[in-house]
């Protein structure tokens, strides 16, 4: 090969990764996690917790090893605020940003509603059942601890009227009451101990998973699954938890 032709071919070579890089890791050449090449089965790499942690979500709530709640685990649910929210592709998920959301009280901390997302089938999964979608209420403490409000969703006939608010608002900020995500019975729901279901996959996070499931049209659950149809990490091993029922 003449010095010509290998200078072209290192060329083509480094322009190839170059592009490689971009496309599969970010401009920075960073790799991300993701649920497909870098899914659940590697997110050791991202956060050693998603491989090491004993307490990790999403889990299987199997209804009848549930434990009747502790009063302390008892929240108060103020979620109905309307606020400026934005919704934005975060690569992983449709997410809405909460401007000035409204709070959950457990053993008398707040918790500030700061975002909801939502997964193309449901992480959480009980007695085997895995749901048509799940929104995730993301809530956070003044001292950064979290609480995550899971909404599960079926299909159903009628449309979910903030479903479709999230759907026609991808890119831009509207109005809009996170209240109208919650099941008309909120006080009926699962506690257990968990983690992010994203790297890196924190743990001593409160799950609250509420019994009532809500309903959104086929057409939404399919919107829906046009930005993510299987952002959704497996069940993790319950490891001697205790799940609580109300
Ligand atoms: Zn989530």
């Amino acid at each position: 090969m003449n010095k010509f032709f290998l200078a072209l071919s290192v060329a083509t070579f480094l322009v190839t990764t170059a592009v490689y890089a971009e496309e599969h890791h970010g401009a920075s050449g960073e790799v991300h996690w993701n649920y497909d090449e870098h899914g659940p089965a590697h997110w050791g790499e991202f956060g050693e917790t998603c491989q090491l942690g004993q307490a990790q979500s999403p889990i299987n709530i199997l209804t009848k090893q549930t434990s009747s709640i502790d009063k302390n685990n008892i929240i108060a649910l103020n979620e109905s605020i309307t606020s400026s929210a934005s919704v934005i592709d975060n690569g992983h998920a449709l997410q809405v940003n909460v401007e000035n959301g409204g709070m959950v009280t457990l053993d008398g901390v707040d918790y500030k509603l700061a975002q909801f997302h939502f997964h193309g089938k449901s992480e959480e999964q009980i007695d085997g059942k895995q749901y048509d979608a799940v929104a995730h209420m993301v809530h956070k403490s003044a001292f950064g601890s979290l609480l995550v409000v899971a909404v599960l969703f079926e299909e159903g006939k009628a449309p979910n009227k903030i479903v479709q608010k999230v759907l026609d608002s991808v890119g831009k900020s509207t109005q809009m009451n996170p209240a109208d995500l919650l099941p008309k019975n909120s006080n009926s729901y699962f506690h257990f101990m968990g983690s992010l279901t994203t790297p890196p996959c924190s743990e001593k996070v409160n799950w609250y998973v509420m019994k009532e499931v809500q309903s959104a049209s086929k057409e939404q659950i399919a919107a829906l699954r046009k930005f993510y149809d299987h952002n959704y990490r497996p069940v993790q091993p319950l490891n001697g938890r205790i799940v609580e029922s109300k």
